[in-house]
């Protein structure tokens, strides 16, 4: 099953999770984790999606591809006037911009910085 627990990620990921999340509490920034832990099985069918099911393309990683199945990775997204914060408008951009200074603060990499942008994803490579 997929997961949104922050326990479900390696420990190490985990501490750095939750420095990430009160680094963004502090700041009265308010975010929220939509996922942690995806089973093989759930990226593969994330994978198909805007390919061969229904839904726009969201991942390039396949099953075994993906540090989510190694719970080294989570995604999280920033809440603006109660709605996740959109990529398209200014002010949304600044909240994306700023979660991802928080992560990379506590040592994430950011899937925002890439060249297929993954906003909300931020992992620890093994
Ligand atoms: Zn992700």
């Amino acid at each position: 099953m997929a997961s949104r627990d922050l326990d479900q990620l390696l420990p190490e990921v985990k501490s750095m999770a939750d420095a990430m999340l009160n680094e963004c509490q502090r700041q009265g920034f308010k975010v929220v984790v939509s996922c942690t832990y995806r089973s093989a099985q759930e990226q593969d069918a994330l994978y198909a999606q805007g390919r061969t099911t229904a839904g726009r393309i969201v991942t390039n990683a396949r099953a075994g591809q993906s540090l989510h199945e190694q719970r080294r990775a989570l995604d999280v997204y920033p809440i603006i006037h109660g709605e996740l914060a959109d990529t398209k408008t200014y002010e949304g951009m600044q909240a994306w911009q700023k979660l991802g200074f928080i992560g990379k603060q506590v040592g994430f990499e950011w899937g925002g910085d890439w060249t297929m942008r993954d906003y909300p994803h931020f992992q620890l490579r093994g």
